[in-house]
């Protein structure tokens, strides 16, 4: 069996009165992020993990913010086509690990709905998914509340 490994980062802005989708669901919350895309930070840092376990490079190379095709565009259909580059190269994604950092709201409540969502996308059974959610302790830019930073990790297995 092979084996690949890749991590992912992405921050995005929060502003008001925009909604806010992290992790494929729509949060309750006064902000949403600062966006070309729907501004899903978690789906997009999978992305990039998942590109990143193929060298593939990153999603603003596949999915560029200056094309119109993007804009606006809901991240699951980003994470659908990613999905579909790992396949179509033999690869099965093993799991994923996600670590989301938000000063507010707070997301702890949603946790299940996003692994049952992005589990769903990637076709993997939901314990195959993790989310982990933190704040930074109001330190920094997201302890401000000024923004949300994730970071996610993707193994992939070549039978
Ligand atoms: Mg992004």
């Amino acid at each position: 069996m092979e084996l690949r490994i890749g991590q992912g980062y992405d921050v995005h802005a929060l502003a008001p009165d925009l909604e806010m989708w992290l992790g494929g669901v729509r949060i309750d919350s006064a902000a949403g992020f600062v966006a070309h895309s729907d501004g899903d930070v978690a789906i997009h840092a999978l992305c990039d993990a998942l590109l990143g376990a193929l060298a593939l490079g990153d999603i603003g190379k596949h999915f560029p913010d200056t094309s119109d095709e993007w804009k606006g565009v809901d991240s699951k259909i980003l994470l659908s086509k990613v999905v579909s580059m790992v396949k179509e190269r033999g690869w099965e994604i093993s799991n994923a690990d996600i670590t989301i950092a938000l000063q507010a709201p707070k997301i702890a409540g949603r946790i299940l709905d996003m692994r049952e969502t992005l589990s769903g996308i990637m076709g993997l059974e939901i314990d195959r998914v993790s989310i982990k959610a933190t704040t930074t302790e109001r330190l920094g830019f997201v302890g401000r509340k000024e923004g949300c930073e994730v970071w996610a990790i993707a193994l992939l297995q070549k039978n």
